[in-house]
């Protein structure tokens, strides 16, 4: 079959010429002699190949003198946890409450200090992302914590809170690279990179500096993120290969027009398959049109009993991973920025055929 359209949603498709520059390298990275799986850290090669990835993630975001990039490990999971240690210290921490991300942010939070509900969508079954006129803050808490982008439920901010002199810290794991951003708005941003930014096993957070400090007592070195920043994020062995490959996921997405092209494409995919949607009575959007991601678009079939039949026939075509989260149930198309036009195009003439053939 050749490479399929893969709509999983993380780890999700890669950029088909990074996928290449990497194997064309793989054995000999550009005259090295070894691959960049087998290069020490602290080596020149490296060092550059590090340097230029967080140049190039620099210069994508326009992030502003005084933050720090950090390229970790443990997932944006372990984020539920060093961001706490490293930013509770003692005080209280709001929440906005979107679905199943934030509730394992919110209640790993709870471990380390005090945590406090500062909105939810929960009344609307998570459809709705809640308003910003609805959000109530606590002026003296340590930072508040949102998801833009809930990748289970489909749910995503279109709007950034406005939280005050309270730092806003956000977990961009789905949507982080995938339109531009302000990122003078936040405190601080995490993202696991396995859906727009690399394989897994990388972890970035981008902190103002001025958050950096002592974190609560008993936290492990490696959870300390002043380490991390003191070492260029080379305290311990980070995933080079990761790093290496982010870094040329980000000299594609700026070659290919920079974060106003991705936006501009990514707008127009996600519109593309939300028009078929809200254009029938055979399958249907969960979501509040207000709060559609353009990442993860969740749908299902009126018929449920066609659902097996749906992917089933998907998966023929090379339309792979369309089944939703199964807790939520449904189908759900993730499109990060490494999902072509194209794609899109071929799932949406399969959901009509489909309709068709079936409806
Ligand atoms: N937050 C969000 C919004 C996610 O989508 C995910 C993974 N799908 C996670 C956190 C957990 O990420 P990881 O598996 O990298 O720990």
């Amino acid at each position: 079959m050749g490479r399929v359209y893969n709509f999983s949603s993380g780890p999700a498709m890669l950029p088909q010429p990074v996928l290449e520059k990497v194997q064309s390298e793989l054995l000999d990275w550009r005259g090295s002699g070894m691959s960049v799986m087998e290069m020490s850290h602290r080596g020149d090669d490296f060092t550059g190949i590090a340097e230029r990835a967080e140049a190039a993630l620099r210069r994508l975001l326009d992030i502003p003198d005084g933050y720090r990039v950090l390229f970790l490990q443990g997932g944006a999971t372990a984020q539920f946890s060093m961001v706490p240690m490293n930013l509770l210290r003692g005080s209280s921490a709001d929440f906005i409450d979107t679905g199943i991300w934030s509730k394992k942010a919110m209640a790993e939070a709870a471990h380390y200090g005090k945590v406090r509900l500062a909105g939810t969508g929960e009344a609307q079954g998570f459809t709705r992302v809640p308003a910003q006129e609805v959000l109530d803050f606590d002026p003296a808490a340590a930072y508040v914590h949102y998801t833009p982008n809930e990748t289970i439920g489909g749910v995503e901010f279109s709007y950034v809170p406005d939280s005050g002199s309270v730092p806003l810290v956000a977990d961009m794991s789905s949507t982080i690279l995938s339109r531009p951003m302000d990122i003078s708005r936040f405190g601080l941003i995490y993202a696991g990179a396995q859906k727009n930014i690399g394989p897994a096993g990388l972890t970035l957070v981008i902190v103002r500096e001025d958050l950096l400090g002592e974190p609560i007592t008993g936290t492990p070195t490696v959870f300390d993120y002043r380490v991390y920043a003191d070492n260029a994020s080379m305290y311990n062995t980070p995933p080079t290969f990761a790093w290496y490959i982010a870094g040329e996921v980000f000299a594609w997405i700026e070659g290919e027009g920079g974060l106003s092209a991705m936006g501009e494409r990514n707008q127009r995919k996600a519109a593309k398959l939300y028009a078929l949607l809200d254009a029938t009575g055979f399958y249907r959007a969960p979501v509040a049109q207000d709060s559609r991601s353009w990442m993860n678009v969740t749908f299902s079939l009126v018929d449920e009993a066609l659902d097996a039949t749906f992917l089933a026939g998907a998966e023929m075509v090379g339309l792979k991973n369309l089944k939703g989260h199964r807790t939520v149930g449904g189908m759900r198309a993730s499109l990060y920025n490494a999902m072509p036009e194209a794609g899109v195009d071929a799932l949406v003439e399969y959901m009509r055929e489909f309709e068709r053939t079936h409806g």
